[in-house]
C-alpha cells in the first residue's frame, strides 16, 4: 500500500484531500504545519508528500529544501500546493526540489491525476529503488554500477548520480537548476554549465552516437529529458 503525507493547515482542504486519497486506496498521514510535516516524513517515510506552500512554523518551500537535503528521505516525491500561480512561483517550487506543482483552486480530478502521474513517474523510487532499467541501459543503484547491454560503463561519481537522476525521472523535463541541486546539492556553488559539461561526457558514454542522442534529449531553454 502507498502511504501519502498531506501537509496543509486549512482543515477543510486537508480533510477533502485526505478523504479522496483514502478512497483511491492509499494510506494517508496528515500534518498541519511544517515542523510536524518534517517529523512525520522522517519517522514514517511516506511514498509521496503533498505539501502546501503557505504553512505555519515552517513554510512548504523550506520543508521541501530540508527534505531534499536529508539522504534518508530525499528520494520522496513532492507535489506542492499553492494559491499563487505565476510562472515565477512555479519555478521557485520546482527549483526547491518539488516534483510537481498544483495551483489552488484546483479540481479533485486534476489533483488525483497529478498524484497518479507522480507515482507512475517514480516507480523506481517506490517499488525497486535498487535496479533501474530503460532500453539498453541498466543501473544497479546499490552497487553503483551501470551497464549498456552486457558492457559495464565506466562512469565518474557525478556521471553516475546524474544518470540515476535522469533515469528515475524518465519522460519528465528536468531544469538545469533542478539537476544541479539534486546531483550536486543545494550548497554547491556553481553554475548550470556544470550540468551541460557532465551531460556531454555522459552522452559520450551511454549514447550510440553522442552527436545524435537518443536517451538524453536537450529541451531548449529548460534542461534535459531522459527517453528510453
Ligand atoms: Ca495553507
Amino acid at each position: 500500500m502507498i502511504t501519502i503525507l498531506v501537509v496543509e493547515d486549512e482543515e477543510s482542504v486537508l480533510d477533502t484531500l485526505a478523504l479522496n486519497l483514502q478512497e483511491e486506496g492509499h494510506q494517508v498521514l496528515t500534518a498541519k504545519d511544517g515542523e510536524q510535516a518534517l517529523e512525520l516524513v522522517r519517522t514514517k517515510k511516506p511514498d509521496l508528500m503533498i505539501l502546501d506552500i503557505m504553512l505555519p512554523k515552517l513554510d512548504g518551500l523550506a520543508v521541501c529544501r530540508i527534505v531534499r537535503k536529508d539522504p534518508e528521505v530525499s528520494h520522496i516525491p513532492i507535489i506542492m500546493l499553492t494559491a499563487r500561480g505565476t510562472q515565477g512561483d512555479k519555478m521557485v517550487g520546482l527549483d526547491s526540489g518539488a516534483d510537481d506543482y498544483i495551483t489552488k483552486p484546483f479540481g479533485l480530478g486534476e489533483f488525483l491525476a497529478r498524484v497518479r502521474a507522480v507515482l507512475r513517474r517514480a516507480p523506481g523510487r517506490i517499488v525497486t529503488a535498487q535496479m533501474i532499467s530503460s532500453g539498453d541501459l541498466q543501473v544497479d543503484v546499490a552497487a553503483r554500477r551501470a551497464y549498456r547491454g552486457n558492457d559495464e560503463l565506466k562512469l565518474s561519481h557525478k556521471e553516475f548520480d546524474l544518470l540515476v537522476e535522469l533515469m528515475r525521472n524518465e519522460g519528465a523535463v528536468l531544469s538545469r537548476d533542478l539537476i544541479l541541486s539534486r546531483v550536486w546539492g543545494y550548497d554547491y556553488y556553481g553554475d548550470s554549465r556544470t550540468v551541460d559539461v557532465h551531460i556531454r561526457w555522459l552522452r559520450q558514454k551511454i549514447e550510440e552516437d553522442a552527436s545524435n542522442p537518443k536517451h538524453i534529449i536537450t529541451v531548449r531553454g529548460i534542461g534535459y529529458r531522459f527517453e528510453s
